[in-house]
């Protein structure tokens, strides 16, 4: 059997792409890795260390001999779609934070903090059956990914599907406006920054979830997939 691909899946905050990508590479047989999650661990990492984010060298430097491990999530019950250990420590739920979603972006805009994790993405890629999920993958990380998918939604349903997730945690509808602004300030953000800003590569097939049920989406890609396995 020849070498499985790697597909690239690249999107706003909150669009469906953790969901419909942890099915996606189910149904393929492939591992998913959420490339979100390790800008999120390095902001963790960050603001245990420093209290916050805004030493540019001090940040760059954790995160270039950041001890960081991401495992399946086979043998948890909560919900989780991986296990993301940092020096051994389970950090998986402070990924998630609100202090994490405030300060994430500006982390990720470090040139150098990008760098660490490319190198680290494009080593899971080359092996393939991968399906990555971020803002930069068909462009940057694996510009020559035969599959590439952008995933959009409109803000107001993004930030309805945040608030769904995180009312397991505690959180209430009046919760709904300020998860829409930060919607809308990590999109502004994502879009406008300097390194590998998040838009869709040319070559990008463009697929929006509103109003659809992740199995629906999930059919669409699994067609369109199909049509390169060949
Ligand atoms: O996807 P998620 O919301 O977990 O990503 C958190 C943040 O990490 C994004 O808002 C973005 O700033 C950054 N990110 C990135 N490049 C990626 C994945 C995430 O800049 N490939």
């Amino acid at each position: 059997m020849g070498r499985e691909m790697t597909i690239a899946m690249d999107g706003p905050a909150a669009a469906g792409k953790t969901t419909v990508g942890q099915m996606l590479a189910e149904t393929l047989g492939y591992v998913m890795l959420d490339t979100g999650c390790m800008y999120r661990a390095v902001t963790v990492a960050a603001l245990n260390q420093f209290g916050d984010v805004s030493d540019e060298a001090a940040v760059v430097a954790l995160a270039q001999q950041i001890d960081m491990e991401i495992l399946s999530a086979d043998g948890f019950a909560d919900g989780r779609s991986y296990t993301l250990l940092l020096a051994g420590e389970d950090v998986t739920w402070q990924l998630r934070s609100p202090a994490v979603d405030a300060h994430v972006s500006q982390v990720a805009n470090y040139k150098l903090v990008r760098e660490a994790m490319v190198q680290r993405q494009r080593m899971i890629g080359e092996k393939g059956g991968v399906v990555m999920i971020g803002r930069d993958i068909g462009t940057v990380v694996l510009p020559d990914a035969p599959v590439k998918l952008y995933v959009i939604a409109s803000p107001e349903e993004r930030a309805r599907r945040r608030l769904a997730d995180r009312q397991a945690q505690g959180a209430t509808v009046e919760d709904y406006e300020a998860i829409l602004a930060d919607i809308k300030r990590r999109d502004h953000i994502d879009s406008t920054r300097e390194h590998s800003p998040l838009m869709a590569a040319d070559d990008a097939h463009l697929i929006d979830t509103s109003g659809k049920l992740p199995e629906v989406v999930l059919s669409e890609m699994v067609t369109l997939v199909g049509k390169y396995k060949g």
